[in-house]
This record gives C-alpha cells, structure tokens and sequence, in this order.
C-alpha cells in the first residue's frame, strides 16, 4: 500500500526585528508563507497549492502573528495584541461549549479556568466568551471550518494544547464518552497531527491529572 497525502510547510520569505507582543521585548522575526506540498509516505515531496498565510513568527517563543504586528509599538494603555494562537484557542474553546448546544454558566466559568491554566494565567471572562459564542452562531462556524482557515497558524506545540484544551473540556463531566472522543480525534486529523501523537499527548495529560 502506498501512503501519499498532503502538509502544509512554511517557507521563509523575510526575516528582522519586530516588538514580540508575546515575549514583551524586541526579537527576531521569520516572515512566511503556508503552501500544500503532495506527501508519500509522509514526506513533502513537491508543492501543490498556492503560496498563501503570509505570517510573522516569533523566532524566540514561536508564536505566530498576522503581518501587521510588525507596526505593533506597545503603549501602557493598550491592550496586547493576542497571538493567532490564543485567538484560535478562544474560538475552539467556545465551539466546544456550543458543541452539545447548551450553554450554561458552569461551562463558561470551565473554560475560563483552562485557558487560564493552558496559557498561564490569562484571562478569559464571561463577557468575552460570551461574545464569542454569539459570533460563532451567527457565522455558523464548526470546529472542523474554523481549524482549517487557522491550520497555518499554528506550530506544533500551539495544535498539541489544542487538543488538550478539547479534551479538558470533554472530560470535565468526568468521563470521555464516544462522541466526545471521535471529535477530540477528527480535530486532530483537521490539525494533520498523527493519532499515536495524540494519544501520547493525551496520556501525558492523564498522568499530570493522577499526581
Ligand atoms: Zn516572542
């Protein structure tokens, strides 16, 4: 049998210092694009798409930002400009909430606590997530949608606390049913993350809750 597929790559176009958001000070920044390249047996071998998600990433933390963060000067009264990451996790969080269609305030103040713990120490509120939540229904997002169209922004440790986030939610009732765990798994297929990746991320996970 033959395995061929497709990967998003970044490739670098650009490099120079910028004011991380993430990392409070100057760093160095890569400017890339995002392109599909044709997979066999798990290696790119040449590419197919076109070049798009031009991105800056932070070469000190990895996080990933939209190109205009290179403009961004930090000012004591503005807010930080979030990473696409902590905006993809926000998003996630709250389709997660919507996945079972209720929302009640138990959830919302869950969800507030892992991406409290997940992004050590920043603040989710209500208010927010509440925003969010009216913003995903009016668009109609599903998970699937919305994690194809942030994909490129995502390295692999940003996909692995994307899971985690899932699952946390998931299991936050105290156990992980079927459903719940097929679609902690069709994300992470979405995210082009390997089950036996997965599952090692989420026994990671269960030894950290058992100590
Ligand atoms: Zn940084």
């Amino acid at each position: 049998m033959i395995f061929f597929g497709t990967k998003g790559r970044s490739i670098k176009i650009d490099s120079g210092k910028f004011h991380c958001p993430s990392c409070k000070v100057e760093k160095e920044y890569e400017k890339k694009y995002v392109q599909d390249w044709f997979t066999l047996y798990f290696i790119p071998v040449f590419p197919i798409g076109s070049k798009k998600n031009e991105h800056i990433e932070c070469t000190e933390c990895k996080d990933i930002y939209h190109l205009d963060v290179i403009d961004y000067q930090p000012a004591p009264d503005a807010s930080a400009i979030e990473s696409e990451y902590e905006k993809a996790l926000k998003n996630v969080l709250c389709l997660m909430i919507l996945a079972d269609e209720e929302v009640d305030i138990a959830e919302i103040k869950m969800v507030s606590n892992i991406f409290e713990n997940l992004t050590k120490n920043k603040k989710f509120s209500e208010n927010q997530i509440n925003k969010i939540i009216k913003n995903i229904k009016q668009e109609n997002l599903t998970v699937d949608d919305y994690l194809k169209k942030v994909r490129p922004y995502l390295n692999d440790g940003h996909r692995e606390l994307i899971i985690k986030a899932m699952y946390l939610v998931a299991t936050a009732d105290g156990h992980l049913d079927d459903k719940e765990s097929e679609l902690v798994m069709q994300t992470a297929t979405v995210l082009e993350m390997t089950s036996a990746h997965v599952k090692g991320v989420l026994l990671e996970l269960d030894n950290q809750n058992k100590n």
